[in-house]
Parts: C-alpha cells; structure tokens; sequence
C-alpha cells in the first residue's frame, strides 16, 4: 500500500502516502489510522470545518492520531475545576478545625500545579515530532460547506511534508493545499 484518498470535500480528494510514520519517521510496522482533524471558525453556524485522514502510524505513534491540541483556555479552565473541587473536598475532612479556611488553600494550590503542570509533561519521545496529532489544520478558505476553496496543513514530521507536498503535487500547483512542515 503506498497511498489512500482522504476525502476533504466534494471536489477535493487528497494523496496520503504509507510508507512512514508521520509523526516519528519509522518505516517498519506502520498502519493507516484515521487521524480527525477540525478547525472551528468563531461562533458562525457553519464555522466548524473537518475532516478524516488515514495517516501511516508506527506502534509507538498510533496514540498520537487522536491526540487532539489542548488549548490554553481549556488546560487552565480543567485545573482550575478540580483544584477548587479537591480544595471543596478538604473543607469537610478535619483539616479546617487545625489550619481554618487556610484548608481550601493548601489542597486547592497544589492541585492546581500538579495538573496544570502535568499538561507540560505531554512531550514527544525519541525521534517522535509530536505527542498531539502531527498534522494540524493552520487555515481553510470555503466557498460554501463542503467546497474547499484553500486549504494549509501543517506537519510536524518534516519529511513526511515534503512527501505529502509531492504526491498531492497538482492540488498544490493549483492553490488548493498548502503544505508546511518542520
Ligand atoms: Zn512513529
């Protein structure tokens, strides 16, 4: 198997070369997994954009394709939730009676740097190029829903960009993909 068809829209199919992991560069043991891919455009109706692409995964790698980027908001939104959860939680435990409201405080701050904290732990490993999905949508330009007029994706396997850029070779002349990497 050297290459599948990602479907982006009604008039747009993509190569996606098999012959290495995107994401690491490995060429032994690799399968196509359906990696999802969206992008949303503020609050229009019809400002959600996405599609499936089945890119080759090594073993190690296979987790990275559904590994969706964790935005900053959200990271400090789901720290901030548990932290005043777990700082709810030590109110009722016999702590206050020693320490008072000061309680709240010393289970809520830590957990709050133990789990915002553990967000930046999520790093690659080896010759991996990314722990979230190596491939990101960085801009798309539609006429109307399911007409892709221009589309950029970024790859954080340098080679892999190239080898996408050269088997989608005509969609890239035409405008259609963009295709950064590195
Ligand atoms: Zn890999």
């Amino acid at each position: 198997m050297t290459s599948v068809l990602a479907r982006v829209d009604d008039d747009l199919a993509l190569h996606v070369p098999q012959f290495f992991c995107c994401n690491c560069g490995e060429a032994e043991d690799i399968r196509p997994v359906t990696t999802p891919l969206s992008k949303s455009h503020g609050w229009k109706p019809d400002g959600r954009f996405a599609f499936q692409i089945e890119l080759p995964y090594c073993k190690r790698c296979v987790r990275s394709a559904t590994q969706a980027p964790v935005g900053s908001i959200k990271k400090t939104l789901v720290s901030a939730i548990l932290s005043v959860s777990a700082g709810m939680v030590a109110m009722i435990t016999p702590l206050p009676s020693v320490v008072g409201a000061w309680a709240f405080f010393l289970v809520a701050v830590p957990v709050f740097a133990m789990i915002f904290g553990s967000y930046a732990l999520q790093k690659p490993r080896g010759k991996q190029t990314s722990y979230q999905q190596p491939v990101r949508i960085v801009h798309v330009k539609r006429r109307a829903p399911g007409k892709v007029e221009a589309l950029t994706l970024a790859f954080s396997h340098a080679r892999y960009a190239q080898t996408f850029a050269s088997a989608n070779r005509e969609e890239v002349e035409r405008g259609v993909l963009e295709v950064e990497g590195g």
